[in-house]
């Protein structure tokens, strides 16, 4: 099948959103505006979720010619924090977008406090003094109405005289708070006076000890939209039913134009076998559960650079699975396959064995070294070719020997030929043991007429297998990783502990492998196929002298298998 789209093509396959935004500009809503805007709130790292927030936001922007600005939603001084602003600018240039501004929501804490106080004037909002506790008591049910607060019709001056003292750091938290005054039998819970300030007395990260009164997000999101000319704010699902809300504080805000921001709700990305909570992932990192929030288990998007993703691959597997109405849960084993795709064109191929088990070619000459070509990349003629050095001393997998094989085993067992990549065609002829009767080396002898490109080297052969030579190949340490969790959706295990989910052999850390020389010149996050293993890069804890790969995917594709079975 072919990836080149006819324009009929495209058209076909517009998601929910872009037709949403197509018939806004073909009825000329906004003066054929488009602005987005990506809103995180810095009290964590991006996960892979925010990336399909991403490419949506950014994504409608580039397609409709508009513009699209990120903005921190930093409305929560106690979890925010400057590292996490800066870590969410890298990842988002990372993964390939540019904002148009950056905005924070805290440039508006002036202007919000400014209409709640006409929201107050307007007989609209009041303080209640009762406590958070027994307004959410107060709340009823959706089909029971609630209590109205004690509060609620207190006079206007008094709302405004505790509103300001509230600001001046009078009272201490949780003590009042500012509610919306709209109605208590509201089919829309969340129209049952809400509330819109609370007290924290915790310096902002940009705005300091100024305000000691922050607005909840129901009264500062579609706001901010609005301040900035937002015009298609788009959102995950669980804020379908603040829309009503949003555009309620909206029609109070707006002036007579023509221009109002509209937002649109899609499926969060969930994926299987991880949480996608910034919380639960604090907690990991927190509790030291993993090393960091780059840590390679971790699904944020700086643990899958790490891990070796490509940001290519994070964005092809977004557009594959695509944006709808509907909640479900992602087999990881798709964003796996999309990597794959990804390194399987552009990684160079080399030979690195992990568990090694000296191979002696009795028949070949002590001391001689043969440079042998190896291909870069059989998918990439233009990536040429690179050198390797064989010798009479090589390593291979202890894995692909067995004294007593089963028939099917084409790999090295006494009698057998099996051919060594790039190099000669060997036949094994035994092994030595130590006294517990543990391998520690296999003998083979080569043909001499069986180099690669020589007439003799079609001889048909079952295996092939990678080595490096003893002498010259580097010692390197590798990071094998395997997910994290070993339920399919941690997030829906309520009765157990988080700690019982995780999977204790998240993490293999192999110390003695072997990598041939070439890669003495590999800088961190460079990608590479380990011949017969899977994609692996280099992890930036590397040094000199020492060599650290991660396993950022195996080679065997389960996706098929998946696909198979469906
Ligand atoms: P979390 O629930 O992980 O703490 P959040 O929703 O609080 O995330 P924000 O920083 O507020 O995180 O999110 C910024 C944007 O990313 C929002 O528009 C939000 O809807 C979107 N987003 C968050 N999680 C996902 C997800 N799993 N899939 C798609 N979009 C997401
Ligand atoms: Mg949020």
């Amino acid at each position: 099948m072919s990836d080149l789209k006819t324009n009929e093509d495209v058209k076909k396959s517009l998601n929910f959103i872009e037709s949403i935004v197509e018939k806004d500009l073909a009825e000329g809503k906004n003066s054929g505006r488009v602005q987005t805007r990506f809103p995180p709130e810095p009290n964590g790292y991006l996960h892979i979720g925010h990336a399909k927030a991403i490419c949506i936001d950014f994504g409608i922007a580039e397609r409709y010619n508009g513009t699209c600005n990120l903005r921190f939603d930093d409305t929560n001084p106690v979890k925010e924090d400057i590292e996490y602003v800066d870590s969410i600018k890298e990842d988002i240039q990372w993964l390939g977008f540019h904002w148009n501004k950056i905005y924070y929501a805290s440039d508006y804490f002036q202007q919000l406090w400014d209409f709640a106080v006409k929201l107050i004037q307007e007989e609209k909002a009041y303080i209640d003094e009762q406590s958070s506790e027994t307004i959410a008591a107060q709340k009823g049910t959706p089909t029971q109405p609630g209590i109205e607060s004690p509060y609620r019709n207190r006079p206007i001056e008094e709302s405004l005289d505790l509103f300001k003292r509230m600001n001046d750091g009078e009272f201490e938290e949780g003590r009042m708070t500012l509610r919306a005054k709209i109605d208590m039998a509201s089919p829309n819970m969340h129209f049952r006076d809400p509330i819109i300030y609370r007290i924290i007395k915790h310096p902002h990260h940009r705005t300091g000890t100024i305000w000691k009164v922050y607005p909840m997000y129901d009264f500062a999101h579609g706001q901010s939209d609005y301040f900035e000319g937002v015009t298609h704010s788009i959102c995950t699902l669980e804020f379908e039913v603040h829309r009503p809300l949003y555009d309620y504080f909206i029609d109070l805000l707006k002036e007579n134009d023509n221009y109002r921001p509209r937002q649109i709700e899609f499926n969060r990305l969930n994926l299987t076998y991880t949480v996608m909570s910034k919380r639960k992932l604090l907690q990991l990192v927190k509790e030291g559960l993993v090393n960091g929030w780059d840590d390679p288990r971790m699904p944020t998007i700086c643990g899958y650079r790490r891990r070796g993703y490509t940001s290519e691959s994070i964005r092809n597997f977004i557009d594959k699975i695509g944006y709808t109405k509907y909640d479900g849960i992602i087999d990881v084993a798709l964003l796996e396959h999309a990597v794959r795709e990804d390194l399987n064109i552009c990684a160079p191929r080399v030979s690195a064995v992990l568990n090694p088990v000296k191979l002696i070619i009795s028949n070949y000459p002590e001391g001689q070294v043969e440079m042998m070509e190896a291909v870069n990349n059989p998918e990439d003629p233009s990536a040429g070719t690179h050198r390797i050095e064989f010798t009479r001393e090589l390593y291979i997998e202890r894995d692909d020997f067995m004294e007593n094989a089963p028939k099917k085993f084409f790999r090295m067992t006494p009698g057998q030929e099996v051919r060594l990549k790039s190099s000669y065609i060997v036949k094994c002829t035994g092994c030595k043991k130590d006294e517990n009767g543990n391998v520690i080396e296999v003998y083979a002898e080569y043909d001499p007429l069986t180099k690669s490109g020589m007439p003799e080297s079609n001889r048909k052969i079952k295996g092939t297998l990678h080595w490096v030579s003893v002498e010259h190949s580097l010692p390197a340490e590798v990071r094998l990783y395997d997910r994290l969790f070993t339920v399919e959706n941690p997030s829906e295990e309520k009765d157990r502990d988080f700690h019982e989910l995780l999977n204790p052999d998240s993490l293999t850390v192999l110390t003695n492998c072997r990598v041939e020389k070439e890669l003495a010149n590999a800088k961190p996050y460079d990608h590479f196929q380990f011949q017969r293993l899977g994609y692996f890069n280099l992890d930036p804890d590397s040094k000199e002298g020492k060599l650290i790969f991660n396993r950022t995917v195996s080679l065997k594709d389960t996706w098929t298998k998946v696909k198979d079975k469906s």
